[in-house]
């Protein structure tokens, strides 16, 4: 026998683990397109006018072993410390078996957004278990189903107060007993709406005849825990809305913002299993009277029927509303916290309210220790009455405190110069108080102390909450553990099959990528510790930021706005301050296609700007003579331009240049809306072809997973000139103002896009841009006969994503873009983007991560439809009763009475799905009318549900 080494290489990540088509695949898919080569291929699709002249380079690819080696030497230079800092965000201790069966489960975290809810029934349980637990808390009756932290949440809150309060005044009071970062996110978000922002106590300062709304916060970031009823009371007289941000922990055993009056509550909910994460992510929560459920942010779950009269639940309302109301959406918010609000509400069902009460109780019993070991040293301790914080008055005493208590292992909050907050919580052990104790000076043990409380006594909550059924299983773990795989089985994520959502890129999120996000290095650390402990956070955000400056062709990079529609809020105010600074105090106009993706007018009304729509020629692509006109028209006013590109048309434009040419030399500037970079990386750099600033979806391209909705990352690229205007922080200093809770957005899913880079290489990044247009040309040549594809090049060619025209079935067989998404379902696939950006189509973006059989698999599928639809044109099936206007199908239609023209066979099993691995919708087509009529968006009462299943 001979041997001979083989030149596999098992590790070659680029090419075999994140890219989907072999080689082989790849052959034979380039001759369907009709091309020699893929380089051949890519050459006669993107335009040679905007490729990049050198090519993505930062070192050869590394394997998966070798980047786990670099982040653990990156974790191994933060320095985890016990922080007791609070100002918003605690230690808290994520129970095992929701890490391991959620947060590191693919079925939840590559789960995308439930707009299509036959298959997102097990998310949007989870979600409405949030909504419940969250209502319950803050005593309000309807919350929503998350938004992105804590300050923006406020921010929102004061948006929806200017909507909704009779009072028609443009003062916003606020709190000052509100965490900085809230102060400051709200001082952000006022500004270029013309509304101003009081800041003051508002037991003194607060002039109810004079503002639209006021928020104060409870317990207050010092610590006070204080009876607003009086304020809220005196707001109401005056017409005038009453928010408060609360502390979620604090709500079991405190009177709640319900009960005060508060028409909104909002706050974070971190601490309900979330870890730090350096800043984030974590859903912050909404919770509203139910006389304004209807102008809430951000999405709402709602219960509803399916066809067979079982309960589903769905997105309610303002879904999508965006793209309908545009610039007069409620918010820009499109990507939110999902995965998270999951994970807090799996917090609650897992601990029960009992459970929820007995640690709130735990973390105030700490605290009244450290408190009393403090009085006893002589300090002097604020307040009288708290729940897990206090400020002691420590004087000249503060440098040496803060940093003893650091050399002990402990970080505490600066205040000004002369006082330290403390904030103790659920993992708080003896040990750390003893040595924050010894930080101040004094040598004590916890059991010195007796056990009493100090909340305030007539603000004790006496009100029941969590008392739905799903909060009260039995505790043990084995039952816990199958309610999540209950719910996961319902939903069908990537690790069942591919996603082709148009504009959503929805490619693999590899395991190595993921791993890092749990190490205590990168998870448990505070946003606000001292630099010198987040050392290996630096240097991963700074050399991220490089690598994406490399991508991009900008100068640098913000990692601040925690979404794509963040991103494009931040990028607007960058260049709203630009033009300020230069003279250009009166340019407020944003011209902006029709074809626009939804929360680019809603970004731009958010910043202050007027939108300006610019029609679309006949061939999909931008009408430039409109966009001229437009430009010329609007002159000395015009702010910017927002262009998406490739176009939502998913075509590579070739006049985009001259469109940011046109922008410039009437003195505005270019937004480019990144989300389709998945298309250009590697190949062509929007700094080179003329913009000027454009956020990038690292959850999109950057391999950060969907989460079934968030968490994402929507970081911003800019040119030097922009620079000096990017988003600043309260703790990290800059001339503007923050967009975010956190300086970094939300930092602890970083490591993904970062080990993205290392692992692909500058080569395999731009190799995998070529193979997502080659699986998007393919799937748009093999289904073309069937469905026309909406837009190409002239030669033909699309982009990453291609548009399928469904009208035609419409007018031929009265079958609906509807009907065809919920068929895929029955053929084991999530829909594609459904009208968007043009009504009645779908949008394919295959991804270079799935493979020639998946893309063949999704063609005999979309094939087959074609066929079926054929059918009742043709009179050869019925124009109602068919397989199209049924779909889904579910186990019900294979038991009791069959009377449906065609069999179930041909029902249940279509072309695409599989006979043993079959993927069975829990729900029949789910009526959205019926949910929105009536709206309900807390857990039905058990007995509803033995209803429903009768
Ligand atoms: C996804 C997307 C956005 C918004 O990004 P979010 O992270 O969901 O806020 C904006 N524009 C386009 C074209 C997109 O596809």
């Amino acid at each position: 026998m001979t041997f001979e080494y083989t030149d596999y290489e098992p590790y070659d990540f680029a090419n075999r683990r994140h890219i989907g088509p072999s080689p082989a695949e790849m052959e034979a898919m380039l001759k369907v397109v009709g091309a020699d080569s893929l380089d051949a291929f890519i050459n006669s699709t993107v335009p040679a006018s905007i490729r990049q002249k050198a090519p993505l380079e930062w070192g050869p690819a590394m394997t998966e072993r070798q980047a786990l080696d670099a982040l653990r030497e990156t974790a191994d230079m933060n320095r985890n410390l016990v922080s007791l800092i609070g100002q918003g965000y605690h230690g808290t201790i994520t129970p095992p078996v929701i890490q391991r069966n959620i947060l590191e489960n693919p079925a939840w975290y590559t789960a995308y957004t439930p707009y299509q809810p036959e298959i997102s029934q097990g998310r949007l349980e989870a979600l409405l278990n949030f909504q419940t637990m969250i209502a319950d808390l803050t005593g309000l009756d309807v919350a929503s189903a998350s938004l992105l932290d804590e300050a923006t949440a406020a921010a929102e809150a004061m948006a929806m107060a200017h909507r909704v309060a009779k009072a028609k005044r443009d003062v916003f009071f606020v709190d000052e007993n509100c965490h900085p970062q809230t102060i400051a996110v709200i001082r952000t978000r006022a500004e270029p709406l013309g509304w101003s922002v009081v800041v003051g106590d508002p037991f003194a300062d607060l002039d109810a005849t004079a503002v639209f709304g006021a928020i104060v916060q409870y317990p207050g970031t010092y610590g006070h825990v204080r009876d607003f009823g009086d304020v809220i009371a005196a707001l109401h007289r005056t017409d005038a809305i009453a928010i408060m941000a609360a502390d979620p922990l604090s709500l079991a055993l405190l009177r709640t913002p319900g009960e005060m009056g508060a028409d909104i509550a909002i706050g974070s909910a971190q601490r309900l299993g979330v870890p730090m994460g350096y800043g984030g992510p974590h859903a912050a929560f909404m919770a509203v009277k139910d006389a304004h459920k209807r102008a809430m942010p951000g999405r709402l779950v709602g219960v509803s029927v399916d066809s067979r009269g079982n309960r589903a639940y769905r997105l309610a309302l303002q879904t999508r509303e965006q793209h309908i109301r545009r610039e007069k959406a409620t918010s820009n918010i499109c990507t939110a916290q999902v995965l998270l609000a999951v994970m807090a509400a799996m917090y609650g069902v897992f601990h029960g309210p009992s459970g929820i009460k007995a640690i709130a109780q735990r973390v105030h019993q700490r605290a009244v220790l450290l408190t009393a070991g403090l009085e006893k040293l002589g300090y002097k301790v604020e307040p009288d009455a708290f729940f897990d914080t206090v400020t002691v008055e420590v004087g000249r005493l503060q440098r040496v405190i803060l940093d003893a208590a650091v050399a002990g292992g402990v970080n505490l909050r600066q205040i000004g110069n002369d006082r330290i907050g403390i904030s103790v919580d659920e993992r708080t052990r003896p040990g750390n108080i003893e040595t924050v104790w010894r930080a101040f000076g004094g040598d004590m043990t916890v059991d010195e102390f007796p056990l009493t409380y100090r909340l305030p006594e007539k603000l004790l909550r006496n009100t029941a909450y969590m008392t739905h059924p799903v909060f009260h299983m039995n505790r043990a773990e084995s039952e816990m553990t199958r309610y999540m795989r209950r719910l996961s089985d319902r939903d069908l994520a990537l690790d069942r099959s591919m996603i082709p959502l148009g504009s959503c890129t929805m490619k693999l999120n590899a395991t190595a990528e993921m791993l890092p996000i749990t190490w205590p290095e990168f998870a448990e650390l505070h946003p606000f510790v001292p630099a010198d402990q987040a050392l290996g956070y630096k240097a991963l955000i700074d050399d991220l930021c490089a690598k994406l400056c490399q991508i991009t062709g900008f100068d640098a990079v913000s990692m601040q706005p925690n979404s794509g529609a963040q991103g494009e809020y931040a990028g607007l105010l960058t260049i709203r301050a630009y033009h300020r600074e230069n003279g250009g105090a009166e340019r407020d106009v944003c011209l902006i296609p029709t074809s626009a993706h939804g929360t680019n007018p809603a970004s731009a009304q958010m910043a202050g700007m007027k939108v300006v729509p610019v029609r679309t020629a006949e061939n999909g692509d931008i009408d430039v003579g409109d966009f001229r006109a437009k430009a010329e028209q609007h002159g000395e006013r015009l702010a910017a331009c927002m262009i998406t590109y490739p176009s939502t048309h998913g075509v590579f434009e070739r006049r985009v240049a001259e469109l940011c040419d046109i922008v410039h030399a009437h003195g505005g500037q270019v937004y480019l809306d990144g989300a389709n970079m998945n298309a250009l990386v590697g190949l062509a750099r929007p700094g080179d072809f003329g913009a000027d600033v454009c956020h990038l979806n690292l959850h999109k391209t950057f391999c950060i997973p969907h989460g079934g909705g968030g968490p994402g990352m929507g970081p911003i690229g800019v040119k030097a000139h922009l620079v000096p205007h990017l988003p600043g922080h309260p703790a990290t200093g800059g001339e503007a103002g923050p967009v975010s809770a956190a300086p970094y957005g939300s930092p602890s899913i970083l490591p993904i896009s970062w080990s993205y880079c290392l692992m692909m290489g500058g080569a395999g990044l731009t190799q995998a841009t070529k193979v997502a247009i080659l699986n998007a040309n393919y799937i748009a040549r093999r289904l073309r006969d069937a469905y026309p594809v909406l837009y190409a090049a002239e030669n033909g060619r699309v982009a990453h994503e291609c548009i399928l025209d469904t009208r035609i079935l419409q007018e031929k067989a009265g079958v609906s873009v509807d009907d065809i998404a919920k068929r895929l379902i029955d053929c084991g696939f999530h829909a594609p983007t459904m009208s968007f950006p043009v009504p009645g189509t779908l949008m394919i973006e295959p991804t270079e991560s799935e493979t020639k059989a998946e893309l063949d698999r999704f063609c005999d599928a979309m094939l087959a439809i074609r066929e079926e639809a054929r059918a009742i044109e043709e009179g050869r099936s019925d124009r109602l009763d068919n397989p199209l206007k049924n779909a889904p199908h579910t186990v019900e239609d294979l038991v009791g009475e069959w009377n449906r023209s065609y069999s179930r066979e041909q029902a249940c099993f279509p072309p695409g799905a599989f006979r043993v691995d079959k993927y069975w919708a829990p729900v029949n087509r789910v009526d959205n009318v019926y949910g929105d009529r009536n709206l309900v968006c807390s857990c039905p009462p058990m007995e509803d549900y033995q209803e429903a299943a009768e």
